[in-house]
């Protein structure tokens, strides 16, 4: 970084300082996200490395994916909770795309994600998208992006309708129930190439599920999954 970026960043912190999402304390040296307590607090996986995880034993039997695997672990203690909820309701776009980052890397050394062709989020509406400014999972691929050099595709599914509410549904009345809010566009541009879907957290897994069975369409060679965090 030259001097003139290094003083308009220094600049920038005094008039807009970050501030840690982890502990909404530290004031943070420029291009930091996170401050060293709470960097080291993350309970991050070692799916990367493992690739029979929860992740993958999650959809054993459901869908047939390649690779899968979380960042961190979605506990309600511990500090993951907060910054989970900074990105994705407070603006904080900044914590996806250093989660984004993290994970670009990690898929090039991971023996299981390093011959990914494209990356493709989770769509949101454009309604919901349009109030929150962003879709969360866009922002989270193009940090993986930034590192990785693998290309984002936000083209390929998009959420057409609103989600009706699951409660009271049965794991495939929950699939059924959000494939039908989902579309696949372009499906050349995924035939015969090894696609990850990512999103922000995994819970019950009905949404990467249904994405999974309409991408299949497409004939990809693989699918496999990578969420920020996972909650199963
Ligand atoms: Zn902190």
């Amino acid at each position: 970084m030259n001097l003139l970026s290094t003083w308009i960043n220094d600049l920038k912190n005094v008039i807009f300082p970050d501030i840690c999402p982890g502990c909404n304390e530290n004031v943070l040296p420029a291009g930091r996200i996170f401050c060293t307590e709470c960097l080291l607090e993350l309970p991050f996986t070692d799916h990367f490395e493992v690739k029979d995880n929860k992740v993958t034993a999650h959809f054993y039997g459901r869908i047939p994916v390649k690779g899968g695997a979380s960042l961190v672990y979605f506990s309600s203690n511990g500090n993951i909770q907060e910054v989970m909820h900074r990105f994705k309701y407070k603006g904080q776009k900044n914590v996806g795309l250093a989660f984004g980052h993290i994970v670009g890397e990690k898929i090039l050394l991971s023996s299981h994600f390093y011959n990914t062709d494209a990356i493709i989020p989770v769509p949101l509406h454009k309604d919901k998208e349009y109030i929150r400014g962003y879709n969360q999972s866009t922002v989270f691929a193009s940090g993986i992006s930034e590192t990785s050099k693998i290309p984002v595709y936000k083209d390929v599914l998009l959420k057409t309708a609103k989600n009706e509410s699951q409660t009271g549904k049965n794991r495939l009345e929950r699939v059924h129930n959000v494939s039908s809010v989902y579309q696949l566009r372009h499906p050349e541009k995924i035939k015969g190439k090894n696609i990850v879907l990512v999103d922000d957290v995994i819970t019950t897994g009905a949404t990467l599920e249904a994405c999974c069975d309409l991408l299949f369409q497409a004939q990809p060679s693989t699918i496999s999954i990578i969420t920020i965090a996972c909650a199963v």
